[in-house]
């Protein structure tokens, strides 16, 4: 199906010089429909960010709302297979086994999945999807917590010993890049202060092949709420010949307005498929003193 729409597009591009620029762009594709947070809202503000990129031809696959009928279920087929990377922002019901198969099979094969906040939350009963995502929101006896000591060593806090999956207040705070080498991180600020948002703490997983390029410090104060951990927020996993990116950034609108996030996403989007960073680190990057928010 790849093949035959890409030689559909280039034989189009004969006539059409916009078909040209097209067929250079990256095919993404969002997955939502369910998600205990307002996937109405922020599906349109990535689906914006990311094609206002140039890089991205943004699609979206919705799936039936909750308490559908099997037979709505029926028509959800999302097609991974067609497109260059994959981005969920879903946290619902589980999807049907067809669904799930085919997911396994396009990231096995050298597919790319980007994991945004609650999507982490969905599936725990889905053993390669906890294998693909890492870390998730489950509770502490699910199995191991990762945390980064202060140079940056992994420490694997054992099931049942600590905090499962949660989060003290809202509030701005630093990402620390823990991996400078990384195309995606390369060239970020080493601190950089992020907008208002949940600071996940202790997700649990199987937690293997995890390579975390960056942390943020959960703040024990009171009015935080936190762990006194470095907490991962940005990491990717191997699966098969795909790629997995996962960040636990982006609650809300706001959260997802900070230039830091935008950039994370597209460049964590474009390395997950093709292996490589094109998108330059905006000249509005935050700062490890400021914020920095799109209007
Ligand atoms: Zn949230």
């Amino acid at each position: 199906m790849k093949h035959f729409l890409l030689t559909l597009a280039v034989g189009l591009s004969l006539f059409a010089t916009q078909t040209v620029n097209a067929a250079e762009k990256l095919k993404l594709l969002i997955v939502d429909g369910q998600n205990n947070h307002k996937w109405q809202v922020t599906s349109p503000i990535l689906k914006q960010f990311l094609s206002d990129t140039g890089r991205f031809d943004v699609s979206v696959a919705t799936s039936p709302p909750k308490k559908s009928p099997a037979e709505a279920w029926d028509n959800f087929d999302p097609e991974f297979s067609a497109y260059d990377v994959v981005l969920s922002n879903y946290n619902g019901e589980e999807w049907p086994m067809r669904v799930k198969t085919d997911l396994e099979q396009y990231v096995a094969g050298g597919g790319a999945l980007v994991i945004v906040h609650a999507a982490n939350n969905a599936f725990p009963n889905w053993p390669a999807w906890n294998q693909m995502i890492g870390l998730g929101w489950r509770n502490n006896k699910f199995g191991n917590r990762v945390i980064l000591d202060e140079e940056g060593k992994k420490v694997v806090v054992p099931a049942g010993e600590g905090p499962g999956a949660g989060h003290g207040s809202q509030h701005d705070f630093a990402v620390r890049v823990r991996d400078t080498e990384h195309p995606v991180t390369k060239g970020m600020p080493a601190e950089w202060m992020h907008v208002k948002d949940e600071l996940y703490h202790g997700q649990r997983g199987p937690a293997q092949s995890m390579n975390i390029l960056a942390t943020a410090y959960s703040d024990t104060d009171p009015k935080k709420r936190g762990t006194g951990a470095h907490e991962p927020m940005i990491w990717w996993i191997p699966y098969g010949k795909g790629r997995v990116f996962t960040t636990l950034l982006g609650h809300a609108d706001y959260s997802m307005k900070c230039v830091g996030f935008q950039s994370v996403v597209a460049r964590g989007s474009e390395w997950a498929a093709t292996g490589e960073v094109t998108l330059p680190i905006p000249d509005k990057f935050p700062t490890a003193e400021k914020t920095s928010s799109v209007e």
